[in-house]
Parts: structure tokens; sequence; C-alpha cells
């Protein structure tokens, strides 16, 4: 009997105790990145100095020697056809936010009726997939539609299986002939680039050794809701829109509290252990599942990685729990807000630096040099924040979003920063000069131990804030649960590489001035407090008096709408800090601007157009159907009453309905921005009006008759 077969079939079931000879460790690593091309089995398959120069391609960004390039291929193929792959493809994240993928076949026809098994190192590197239907926001021109995807081989090749069989996913980049980035995997490595960059020198001013790289690292907290599939297909807004246009409140909402970390139902219990065996399968760290705050909403959450590694892995996340929850009679909605007036769902997204010592920038040390070098990037990171909240709002932006941002239990539009109680002490200590506890205590004294003990991971939390610094990372709450983050993450990092090489630069000239390292960053760091600490807010993001204060009082941004916030994104000011950090060129930043008003405004078009659909074929008919029931039932005082509020809420929706075809008939405009305001300022509240009507009607028309699935249904019924 094949033993490996059966520890991995008793792991996959997580049943140790069928397999007397395994040990915990052995069976959890023969499930672990079990579909993963991990560089251990690449070493393990390729020569010596093929892996030698493989592997200084992956760690010191050497461009691959495209000699080894066969000799690799051959190895994942083999591989590959052992894991029962059949098929190889590019995976690869166009600007659409979800990811692409073309399959090819390893059969390869001899020509005389007999066929072989191929790959070649040039179909690994590079491949050219028929992109022309991807938007690029005008960054290719029809005539050479053609993009091509070029290898990621710093994010490891992996298989995705599938009930009758398995393909050779290799992640790649996604970029016209003439180098433009068509995705959004190409800036994220850029800006990792460009973190690096600026904050390697400056952690050398601290002493770092020769040879430290510094990557972002992300850890992404996923929420989605799961809802009944009978109930799903009945919902033709969810199918074409992800979200609910229509539904009255449930007599029961969220407010008894007791989903929140309650007991997981069965079903969805075993939804969750399936997923995540295969999330272990491709190598991704899930540690956390619980259920979230509304009914039917909960939350996966895997342990960090290296950013570009954890972007991929997000999007590997979202697949296997759509098409997981299938299999179990569930369907998984990402939307942000598939149901009004109920918690939406967010993503978010933990980031920190760290160097390829595997040190967090972020976390408070045990000495006073390290809390110097602590304080020294968190207000890199606080400056960053507060210069380009704008780019921080952008990057979250989306029609879906807007339904979440300000609204119940999600982070307000306007970018703050939580640093909690403790920590603001300390910089508010440091910025009058009070610097420790002691009265001798100065801003001197910082390398001589009296700065006070910096708390590490703070105990205190605050749900309400879009940007908080939770122990040892900054938390970005703003984040859309169906969103990529590979845009996120590409702002973050370059706003604080910007912030980093300013504060650096200043420090560097401060040291050749010939002052003490300690009194250069408490300086540093009490003046860059001082211009930015209008960005820190412990307080109630969600009160009336914090917005009236962040915009009369603080003068901080509130961009309250995907449109209001992508405005601005080819700001002069983004259009040179991208362009500096080599991030995005001008063009790549203007297009994807053109994608975004491009993708809001189909978005919400079809939204409009399924709020019609639906009410006018299905809503009006079944109260159009009662109406007629109740008038055979004869004239009694009840059948009267209940009539002429039928009939009442008919009218309005008929009515709104009207409204609301005329302007989903109308543009607004040629220029696709014209298009998006249209939809923003006419069809959405058009179809707020249908939608009252109609959920009027919901609470007086005979349930026989509704055509839709209740709120209480989908949210309820697990
Ligand atoms: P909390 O409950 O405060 O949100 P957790 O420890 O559960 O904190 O972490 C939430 C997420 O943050 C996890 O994905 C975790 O791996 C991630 N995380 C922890 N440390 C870091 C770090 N240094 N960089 C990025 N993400 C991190
Ligand atoms: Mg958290």
């Amino acid at each position: 009997m094949n033993h490996d077969f059966d520890v991995i079939s008793a792991a996959r079931n997580w049943r140790t105790d069928a397999v007397d000879t395994a040990t915990p460790d052995q069976i959890i690593s023969s499930v672990y990145s079990s579909d993963v091309l991990t560089l251990e089995q690449l070493k393990a398959r390729l020569s010596k100095p093929t892996f030698k120069s493989l592997q200084a391609t992956l760690e010191r960004g050497a461009t691959l020697d495209p000699t080894i390039a066969d000799t690799v291929a051959l190895a994942m193929k083999t591989w590959a056809m052992e894991k029962g792959a059949t098929h190889y493809t590019h995976w690869f994240h166009p600007l659409t936010g979800a990811t692409a993928e073309k399959h090819d076949s390893f059969v390869s026809p001899n020509g005389d009726g007999s066929a072989i098994a191929a790959f070649s190192g040039k179909e690994l590197i590079q491949a050219e997939p028929d992109a022309s239907s991807f938007p690029s926001g005008g960054l290719r021109a029809t005539f050479e539609a053609r993009g091509y995807t070029a290898w990621d081989a710093s994010s490891p090749a992996f298989i995705m299986r599938h009930a009758n069989g398995a393909t050779l996913c290799i992640p790649t980049a996604f970029a016209s002939w003439t180098g433009e980035a068509l995705d959004t995997k190409t800036p994220l490595l850029r800006s990792v680039e460009a973190l690096n960059k600026a904050v390697t020198p400056a952690l050398k001013l601290f002493g770092a050794s020769e040879g430290t790289r510094v990557s972002s690292t992300l850890g992404a907290e996923q929420e989605y809701f799961l809802i009944a599939e009978e109930y799903y297909y009945r919902r033709p807004d969810l199918v074409m829109t992800g979200r609910t246009l229509f539904g009255a409140q449930p007599p029961r909402g969220q407010e008894l509290e007791d989903h929140y970390f309650g007991a997981i139902p069965d079903r969805v219990l075993s939804f969750m252990t399936d997923a995540e065996q295969q999330l272990y399968a491709l190598g991704i760290p899930v540690k956390t599942r619980h259920n979230e705050v509304a009914p039917g909403q909960f939350e996966i959450a895997p342990i960090f990685e290296d950013s570009n590694i954890a972007a991929d892995h997000q999007q590997l996340t979202m697949q296997v729990l759509r098409n997981t929850a299938r299999k179990y009679g569930l369907v998984a909605l990402l939307h942000e807000k598939p149901f009004a007036g109920v918690n939406g769902s967010g993503k978010h997204c933990n980031w920190s630096m760290s160097t390829n010592a595997g040190e967090n920038l972020l976390e408070p040390g045990d000495t006073p040099h390290e809390n110097l070098q602590f304080l020294f990037f968190t207000s890199a990171v606080i400056k960053a924040v507060d210069e380009h909240q704008d780019l921080l709002r952008i990057s979250v932006a989306s029609a879906s979003n807007d339904h979440r941002l300000g609204a119940n239990e999600a982070p307000p539009a306007i970018i703050s920063i939580f640093l909690g109680s403790e920590l603001s002490d300390i910089f508010d200590r440091l910025e009058s000069g009070q610097g420790g506890r002691g009265a001798e205590a100065g801003l001197l004294g910082l390398g001589t131990s009296v700065l006070p003990p910096l708390p590490r991971h703070a105990g205190d939390r605050n749900r309400t804030s879009p940007f908080a610094f939770t122990g040892n990372k900054f938390e970005f709450r703003a984040a859309g649960s169906s969103q990529s983050i590979s845009f996120p993450i590409t702002v973050l990092n370059t706003i604080v590489a910007d912030a980093v090489s300013a504060l650096a630069e200043e420090l560097k000239a401060k040291l050749d001035a010939g002052t003490e390292l300690d009194t250069a960053v408490a300086e540093i760091v009490k003046g860059t407090y001082s211009a930015h600490k209008r960005i820190v807010f412990n307080g109630d993001g969600y009160s009336d008096e914090w917005h009236q204060e962040a915009e009369h009082g603080r003068k901080l941004l509130n961009l309250r709408t995907t449109l209001d916030a992508v405005h601005h994104l080819t700001d002069a000011k983004n259009g040179a800090l991208f362009e500096k950090f080599k991030v995005l060129s001008d063009r790549e930043l203007a297009a994807r601007q053109e994608i975004m008003y491009d993708i809001y405004f189909k978005t919400v078009n079809i939204e409009g157009e399924t709020t019609e659909y639906m009410a006018r074929t299905m809503i009006l008919p079944a109260a159009v159907k009662y109406l007629s029931e109740l008038h055979a039932a004869g004239s009694s005082k009840a059948v009267r009453g209940v009539a002429a509020e039928v009939e009442a809420a008919a009218d309005e929706l008929f009515d709104a309905v009207q409204a609301l075809s005329a302007q989903n008939t109308a543009t607004g405009g040629d220029e696709v921005h014209e298009k998006a305001h249209h939809m923003r300022d006419q069809v959405l509240p058009a179809m707020t009006a249908v939608r009252q009507a109609a959920d009027k009607l919901e609470k007086v028309v005979a349930e026989q008759h509704w055509p839709l699935p209740t709120y209480r249904q989908m949210l309820f019924v697990k």
C-alpha cells in the first residue's frame, strides 16, 4: 500500500489517529504547500548551478539567465504532471481587479499520430494571451492590442485542482509591448523595490548590516457572507450585481449581538474546513476563522507574508471560498454591502515593513536604541498618511465600497490614524520635550534609557478607525472585501518610501553636521509629529463631531464617494510621487484613473438596469396579482384596507420605475467620467426611490406572492 497516500488522505481529514506512524508535524507538512512548487522542490529537481542561478534571481532580483529557462521548465512540467496537471497557464492580475488565466495543454502532437508532453523555457518565461479585451485605460491602441505575460519567479508556481484534473499556474506580470503595466502586480513589485531603496539607507544610519533588504509584509483579513444557494439563484440582483437591490429589513438584525464569535453552524464549518485544506495545499497560511458581526457573515484570516505573495494568496483565497461554497449548497458573497442596513464586509490589510533577517520595523523594541528606530519609522508612516490621505482613499474606492465606507461599523471615508493612548502619549511627550518619566528626562535622555518603555502589542482597540496601529503593524481597514489588495499595498509602500526617504535625508544631514544619532532622531520625530499630528485621532470615527472636526478643524480630506476620490488620482502631487519612485508613469496612472471611472460607470449601470428589470417583471406583477385577488375577494373593510395599501405602494413603484427608466436610457455625456457622474447623481437616487417603494410592497403583499427570497431567509437560514 502506498503509505504516502495514506498519510495525505488522513491528513486531509485531520484524522491523525488513523495514521499511527506519522507525527502531527509530518501530517501537516504532507498537506501544507503540497501543491506549491517550493524552492525546496526546485532544489531537489535542479542541478546545483542551475538552482544557484535561479536563487540569485529570486533573492537579489538579478535578471533570469535565459539559458536555464528550459531546465527549469522541464522540472516544473515534471513536477506538475506528477501532481496530475494536464495544462499550464500564465496566471495574472489584469486591471479588472480579478485574476485571469488561459490554459494550454502539455500535449504536443508529433505529427505522426503520437504526442508528447511539452513545456519549453520560452513558454515559461513569456506568453501572449489574447489580451485585447482586458481593460487598458487607453494604454493599448487596438492596432497593437497585444500584451504579454512575464514569469514572476518570486511568487511560486502552484496547482489549481478541479473535479476532473489540475492546472499548473505560473504567476506572471502583464504588460503591453511598449512596456507599460496592464496589471496590478507590476506596480506592486515596483513599489516593494521603491520601499527597499528608500528604507535600506535609512536603516544603515541606524547601523544595519550590509546585505540588508526591506520588504513590506501583509496579512489580509477577509470578511464575507454565506447564503443558501437556492436563494441566490432566485435573486437576479445577487447574480448580476453581487448585492441585493431590494429587501425590507427583517424583524431581527444584528441587535442581539449573538452572532459575533458565536458557534459556527455545521454546514458552514464543513465548508470552511474544506476551503482551508485547499488553501493549506496552496501554501496559504490561513490561521483564523470566526463568525462576524452580521448574521450570515464570517471571516477568514491568514498569517502575514511578503506582500507580493500575500496579494497572490489573497486572490486565491477569494477564488477558493467562492468555488468551495458551491459544494455545500452555499454561495459566498464577497461584495462590500450585499445587504442594506446590515454590516458590510471589509478586508483589513495589516501592513508592516520587515528586513530580510525578519526584523519588523514597526515592532517596539526592548532597548532605547530599537525604540528610536521604531519611532523614526512610525513617524514616517504618520507623515506618509497625512500627506497622501487622498491616495489611500482612492486605493479603496469603488462603487461597492461606497455603500460601506462611512456606514454601519465601517470606517469613515475620512482617513485618520489611530495610535492608541499609550503611543500617542509618548509622541505627545516627545513633542512637548518631556521625553521620559523623570523630571531630569529631556530629549537627550532618549539614548540613556529614560524613554519610557514602549507599549508592546497595546491592548486598546478602536473599530472605527480606518488606519489603526495595532501593536506592531498598521491595519488599513478601509479596504473592501471584494477588491484586490495590490493597489492599496502599492500606495502604502510608495507613500512610506517617500516619507522615509525625506526623513532619512534630514537625519543624514544632521549626522553629517555632527549631531548625535539619539538627538537627531528625537528632533526629527518631534518635528514630524508636530507637523502631521492632525491626522492622529483616537476617538470615535463614526461620530458626527469627528466629521465636523476632521473637515473643518483639522482640514482633513473627506472624499465621500469614489468619484470625489478618483478625480484626485492624477493630481500633480501624485503623478510626481509615482514617477519619482518609478511605480507608475503618468500614462499608467491616467490609465488607472480611466479604468476606475469605467468600472464605476459599468457597475452602477448594471445595477440600474437590474433594478428596473426586477421591479417591472417581478415585483410589480406580484403586486398586481395580489391586487386582483383582493378585488375578487369582495369588499370587506379588511380587503379594502389592504388593497388601498398595496395600490398606493404599487403606484409609487410604478412612477419610480418610469423615472429610473428615463435615467437608465440617458448617459450624461460621452466621456467616461460624465457617464460615471450620471450614474452617481441620477441613477443611484432613482434606484433608491424604486427600492423604497418596492420594500413597502414587500411588507404588504402576501408572502406566497412575493417573488424574491427575503432578508429573513437569506440571513438566517444556514
Ligand atoms: P488583531 O486581532 O489585532 O487584528 P492578529 O494578530 O490577529 O491581530 O493579526 C491580524 C493580522 O495581522 C494577521 O493576518 C496577522 O498575521 C497580521 N500581522 C501580524 N503581524 C504583522 C506584520 N508584522 N505585518 C503584517 N501583518 C501582520
Ligand atoms: Mg484585526
